[in-house]
């Protein structure tokens, strides 16, 4: 048994392309973790195969992906930056 068996158990009898909607509702998750470093294509696999697939929703992935990036950088305790 392998992670890829047990992943598709969990999920029940889904298609490696999951379609928009299922990849969809993981994207919040995908992105925070992506953001973080974390190996979501493992994860997440069945949306990693879809942003590999779909235009569209890589679009809408990497609009997710910005915001969280700077959500990171705006909640880090940072000093501002010096005026010149
Ligand atoms: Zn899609």
């Amino acid at each position: 048994m392998n992670v890829r068996d047990s992943v598709d158990r969990a999920l029940g009898p889904v298609a490696p392309d999951a379609g928009c909607e299922s990849a969809a509702v993981n994207f919040a998750q995908y992105a925070d973790g992506a953001v973080a470093g974390e190996d979501v294509s493992r994860a997440f696999p069945h949306v990693a195969n879809h942003l590999a697939a779909c235009p569209d929703c890589n679009q809408d992935y990497e609009g997710l992906v910005n915001c969280v990036r700077e959500l990171a950088v705006s909640s880090e305790d940072t000093p501002p930056p010096p005026e010149h």
